[in-house]
């Protein structure tokens, strides 16, 4: 465990540029350490089968990686990605001089473009530039040691294990190049969710009583007269009674306070269904889906009773209040506004006929 650490503390270690993110120099890192292990392995392999000459070569891809390893403290960036791909480049072109072109040759240059993808901010065009210059050097190399026979001829066995042992370290190395930077941008993409979901939150909601706001509640009328059709829906537009007074008497906070304490009554008791919003000042909107006017007047009966229930303390006084309600079932064949409209009268005509009533 403690060797673990120490090795993870190693690859976490700072890059010498402070402006640059260390994600690719922990990146070649791992990947150093990856192709190291595999030319240790590779060359305990060849040792146990008595193949001593080819244990020369494991080692010496064994240096090279260490030596990337060790200037990825020390390099910039781009420099140790080009180390990095250049010391790849080699191993490729001696598999091909070694054993021929039908070896795991083929696999490192994908995997040397997903690399540089990933490390360069460059534009596209240059990317493309060293995707080209990737293959051309590709073909270069086929056409100088891949048209000649391979300087090993090797048992039907070895070429097995070089290919696929090859294969093998080179589909991790691109596991773990895809893994660390689909992970980067997996977790920014999840961070964008959770903020968009925040921001739509706030934009739809009433900062003083939580409540949804007035642009939200036209929105929901917007959903609502769509599936007008399907469905009937009531709605109804509320008014604290004097509310000026309370403002007047015992000053803006306590008011607010007040709105607070009627917002927790309506959306505690609008029912499963029940849409609530602040319409704005001491108006509130009620929305009741899947429900008739005389379903709607119901839960409005027991909102109003408790509303007298509700108070706000000042000292040794409960503060009291009542409200007044216009309630409607939406008409689909008039316009939002109109059904808005047809509320509000109703809310005034309760008001002149003496408040604390519900008009429907
Ligand atoms: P009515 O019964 O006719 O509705 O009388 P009212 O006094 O409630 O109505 P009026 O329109 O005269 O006064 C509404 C008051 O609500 C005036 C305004 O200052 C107050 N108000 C509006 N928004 C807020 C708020 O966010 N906080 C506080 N504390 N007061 C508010
Ligand atoms: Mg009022
Ligand atoms: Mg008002």
């Amino acid at each position: 465990m403690k060797l673990l650490d120490s090795l993870k503390k190693i690859i976490e270690k700072d890059t010498p540029t402070a402006n640059e993110s260390k994600k690719m120099a922990v990146l070649i890192r791992i990947e150093c350490i990856i192709l190291m292990a595999y030319f240790v392995l590779n060359s305990v392999v060849f040792f146990m089968f008595g193949k001593y000459r080819a244990i020369g070569g494991n080692l010496l891809m064994f240096l090279l990686y260490a030596v990337v390893f060790a200037l990825t403290f020390k390099l910039k960036k781009m420099a140790t990605v080009s180390v990095f791909i250049f010391v790849t480049s080699f191993w490729a072109v001696i598999m091909l001089w070694l054993y021929g072109p039908g070896l795991c040759f083929q696999i490192i240059p994908p995997f040397l473009i997903i690399i540089f993808f990933f490390a360069s901010y460059d534009s596209f065009q240059r990317k493309i530039i060293f995707t080209l210059c990737t293959f051309v050097v590709y073909l270069g190399a086929l056409f100088i040691y891949g048209t000649r026979p391979p300087l090993l001829q090797v048992s039907i066995f070895d070429q097995y294990y070089i290919m696929n042992s090859g294969m093998f370290v080179i589909m991790l190395c691109t596991c773990v190049a895809a893994h660390v930077f689909s992970k980067d941008s997996q977790d920014q993409e999840r961070k964008l969710i959770v903020y968009n979901r925040r921001l739509e939150e706030k934009a739809s909601t009433d900062s003083l009583t939580g409540l949804n706001n007035r642009g939200r509640a036209m929105d929901y009328l917007d959903e609502i007269s769509k599936i007008a059709d399907e469905i009937i829906c009531s709605i109804c537009i509320c008014d604290i009674d004097h509310f000026k007074i309370v403002n007047d008497s015992y000053g803006h906070d306590v008011g607010d306070l007040v709105l607070k304490t009627v917002a927790d009554v309506l959306s505690d008791n609008a029912g499963e269904g029940g849409f609530v919003a602040r319409w704005g000042g001491e108006e509130f909107f009620l929305a009741f889906p899947n429900m008739n006017g005389d379903d709607a007047y119901a839960v409005l009966l027991n909102i109003q009773n408790k509303m007298k229930d509700a108070c706000v303390k000042v000292r040794d006084e409960d503060i009291r209040v009542t409200l007044t309600y216009g309630l409607t079932e939406y008409d689909k064949s008039k316009s939002i506004n109109d059904n808005i409209k047809e509320a509000d009268k109703l809310l005034y005509m309760g008001k002149e006929q003496g408040r604390n009533r519900i008009v429907y």
